[in-house]
């Protein structure tokens, strides 16, 4: 079995859509385990941030009901298993009834002392039953606060389960910016050796029909799906040098993923 860790509901098939689907199509059962995946408090927290956002998601005070669904249709998709853990998304985090993040730059920071206190995930437990075989955490790439606890979350996982391979993703839209790769790179203590697996035809329409069903998301980043599938596919040939790739890195001197194929 393989857990994809994914800090928000669409993270997992916007960067690994191809290799879960691979997984999935070679019979593997795959987990895409999110884990900002709760409710909003009610009443919502007084937030510039959160009004924006909800004006463009256009799924009413409680947009996690809609996304919770567009994620299982994602996962259907890839033949994978949607599961959610009940943490609000970083721009819901209070401490009292104040919200701890409310603008882009606080979003794109550093975790708020009070908020990693609160949503300490580094001692718990996979909430998986099966034999894991192998995990994936975001690579923290764009420095996202949620993203950072996720990566956090991955690397106490590798130390707590030293048999266990893991391997960190690139988030993609975040690594259409090299910079960011490389700054995402230098905030794990340890060397890290990439790992390129191509991504074929099929699995590139795969990861795009799963993305298609975060409607609610795409323009955050995009103006239509026609431009999402141009920028998805440039970025990963530009990774691949010409080849559309996905890319995952691994503490240094550890072994290769077995679903590599070249
Ligand atoms: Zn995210």
């Amino acid at each position: 079995m393989h857990v994809f860790l994914s800090p928000h509901l669409d993270d997992v098939p916007l960067s690994c859509g191809g290799l879960v689907h691979r997984l999935t199509h070679d019979g593997e059962t795959v987990i895409i385990l999110t884990a900002m995946a709760g409710d909003p408090p009610t009443p919502l927290p007084q937030s510039p941030l959160i009004a924006e956002l909800h004006q463009r998601w256009q799924l009413g005070d409680n947009p996690m009901v809609g996304r919770r669904a567009e994620d299982e249709c994602a996962a259907q998709r890839l033949g994978a298993r949607a599961m959610h853990l009940p943490i609000p998304d970083c721009i819901y985090r209070t401490v009292g009834t104040k919200a701890l993040y409310t603008d882009a730059d606080a979003l794109f920071g550093n975790i708020s002392p009070a908020d990693r206190a609160h949503w300490n995930l580094l001692s718990a437990p996979l909430p998986v039953e099966d034999v894991i075989s192998c995990l994936y955490a975001p690579l923290g790439v764009g420095h996202h606060v949620d993203h950072q606890i996720i990566r956090d979350w991955g690397l106490a996982l590798t130390d707590t389960h030293p048999n266990l391979p893991v391997y960190f993703y690139e988030e993609y839209p975040y690594n259409r910016n090299q910079e960011a790769v490389v700054a995402a790179l230098d905030f794990h203590p340890n060397t890290m050796s990439p790992e390129i697996i191509m991504i074929d035809a099929d699995e590139i329409d795969a990861k795009l029909e799963a993305i298609a069903c975060y409607q609610s998301q795409i323009s955050t980043f995009w103006s239509s799906i026609t431009e999402l599938r141009h920028d998805l596919i440039h970025t990963m040939q530009r990774i691949g040098s010409s080849q559309p790739v996905e890319r995952y890195w691994r503490i240094a001197d550890t072994h290769q993923l077995e679903t590599r194929k070249n």
